[in-house]
């Protein structure tokens, strides 16, 4: 079973998604939710969030231990199904040169206790051919 964006808890049809991640850490607090039902990252997200995650200066809420790490996943045109890990800004001004429409999807995942959710969707509009066709 590969990694996919289905598996980004606070994903589809939320709109906030600070919103959806507060109140799943309140009824965790208050022991309406397990911790394991909210602990399951996906190993691969785990691995990511080792070894290229963005550390943050954010505590993970669940198990107060550590800080939770940023994965960056992009998906969008030519891009694979799963969503394209991206690690380097670089990576993200490429696609901006294109003239596609992508969607960066922002992780916060903890890699001692697995919890995971989703903090934020970003479009990313890329912009190289339509700048061409304004100049013209
Ligand atoms: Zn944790």
């Amino acid at each position: 079973m590969s990694f996919s964006v289905d598996m980004l808890r606070g994903g589809a049809g939320v709109v906030d998604h600070q919103l959806s991640r507060r109140a799943l850490i309140n009824e965790v607090k208050r022991g309406r939710i397990s911790k394991d039902s909210v602990c399951d990252a996906h190993p691969e997200l785990i691995r990511a969030a080792r070894n290229i995650g963005e550390p943050s200066k954010t505590l993970c809420p669940i198990c107060e231990e550590v800080n939770v790490a940023l994965v960056t996943y992009v998906f969008g045109h030519g891009l694979p199904k799963n969503g394209k890990c991206v690690t380097d800004r670089r990576d993200i001004m490429k696609l901006q040169r294109t003239s596609h429409e992508y969607a960066a999807y922002v992780v916060e995942a903890c890699p001692q206790c697995r919890w995971h959710h989703l903090l934020r969707v970003l479009p990313i509009v890329g912009r190289g051919r339509r700048r061409a066709a304004q100049e013209g």
